[in-house]
């Protein structure tokens, strides 16, 4: 009976459904939108995996009103522990953005509440009175703390709003702002637009969730990274090769080069030393213009992992480099369901074809030999 019951654990383990996100967090976001309309603008947050309640106030006194309301749709969280014999229960606040549309969108401002982004076309600076750093939300005017994950750009301040204009707005104009000012074309109400995808990563860094990564692995984050859909599906593994010869220059690359904006989820060292840079859940920019089996913009539904390595030909993949690749991948098939026929280099997905050659003399066969069986059906 007992073998019965540790067989049946075994492979309930082995075969259980590969998980986008974990259960207890099937929602991105929750959002207040105050806005004249606003229907259509919801719609497409909720298809972008956030979830989205609307207000019609009109006057801050009614906006507080609906933000109370709204708090009180969700639950606060608690968690309890316990040592011993005695108990200990914590609670927190449900995390709840708002967002302030077109003639609506400086009453967001006026909320004064972290996690606020006003989408202003024209907006005029006398509806945006300054703020006042030190008396906003409960006196932290603190900027993000890059450990915890969060960070967005290391110069935004993230208790102050966004707003995001038109953009042929006027730097001039945009310096009067206090907040964050960010120029984005497009509508919220269409998927991916340019300010949909603005508000999307925004709501992501406000609601700070533990890292979806390797256990016990630095964790380094980069401001280079995009919004995944929430059903987006990652069943790709790229493997790179940094060109860069050190993991300190990789981790400045990835970390501070404005440039180029390009970052991996993993770096791995010669020696199998391992840094996470990016948040599974969110899209890395390592791939480029690349198509795997006519999909395009592989970045979208694959992990990346750079090895450093010169990409000469010449410079060897030691064995413990191969080691923790095959440590990731075998970690990230208990999360995703990625088949060995996509344990692809960056060199057969980038276009054109030619385009890049990495990670040359790196051997596939001998990292799918380390993997044994996946274990795994494909669907
Ligand atoms: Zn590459």
């Amino acid at each position: 009976m007992k073998t019965l019951l540790s067989f049946l654990l075994l492979t309930g383990a082995v075969w259980a459904e590969p998980q986008l996100f974990p259960a207890a967090e099937p929602v991105q976001g929750r959002v207040l939108l105050v806005a004249e309309d606003g229907q259509k603008e919801a719609a497409a947050l909720a298809g972008a995996g956030i979830e989205c309640l609307l207000s019609h106030a009109k006057t801050a006194e009614e906006l507080g009103q609906d933000w109370e309301w709204a708090l009180d749709r969700y639950p606060w969280k608690s968690s309890s522990s316990q040592t011993g014999n005695s108990l200990t229960v914590t609670a927190s606040k449900p995390r709840v953005s708002l967002i302030g549309l077109g003639e609506r969108a400086h009453l967001a401002w006026t909320a004064r509440l972290n996690g606020v982004i006003c989408i202003d076309p024209s907006p005029r600076v006398d509806n945006y009175p300054r703020w006042g750093k030190k008396t906003v939300g409960s006196g932290q005017a603190s900027k993000v703390d890059p450990s915890q994950g969060l960070a967005y750009e290391r110069s935004l301040i993230a208790s102050e709003p966004l707003v995001l204009v038109a953009p042929e707005t006027s730097d001039e104009l945009c310096n009067q702002f206090e907040g964050n000012v960010h120029k984005a074309a497009g509508s919220l109400a269409e998927a991916n637009s340019a300010v949909q995808k603005e508000v999307r990563r925004w709501i992501a860094i406000q609601q700070p969730l533990p890292v979806i990564g390797l256990p016990d692995t630095k964790f380094l984050p980069s401001p280079n990274w995009g919004v995944r859909s929430l059903g987006d599906k990652i069943d790709t593994l790229v493997i790179h090769s940094t060109v860069i010869n050190t993991l300190e220059g990789t981790e400045r690359a990835f970390w501070d080069d404005k440039e180029r904006r390009v970052s991996a989820h993993y770096v791995v060292d010669r020696d199998g030393t391992t840094v996470q840079m990016v948040d599974e859940r969110r899209t890395a920019w390592h791939a480029g213009v690349s198509e795997l089996e006519g999909r395009t913009g592989v970045n979208d539904f694959s992990v990346g992992i750079e090895l450093v390595n010169l990409n000469d030909g010449k410079d060897p993949y030691p064995e413990a480099q191969y080691q923790a690749v095959q440590r990731i991948l075998q970690d990230l098939r208990t999360r995703w369901n990625i088949p060995d026929e996509h344990i692809v280099s960056h060199a057969a997905i980038a276009r054109p074809v030619g385009r890049k050659s990495d990670p040359l003399g790196f051997d596939f066969e001998k990292l799918k030999s380390m993997l044994g069986p996946t274990g795994r059906s494909r669907p």
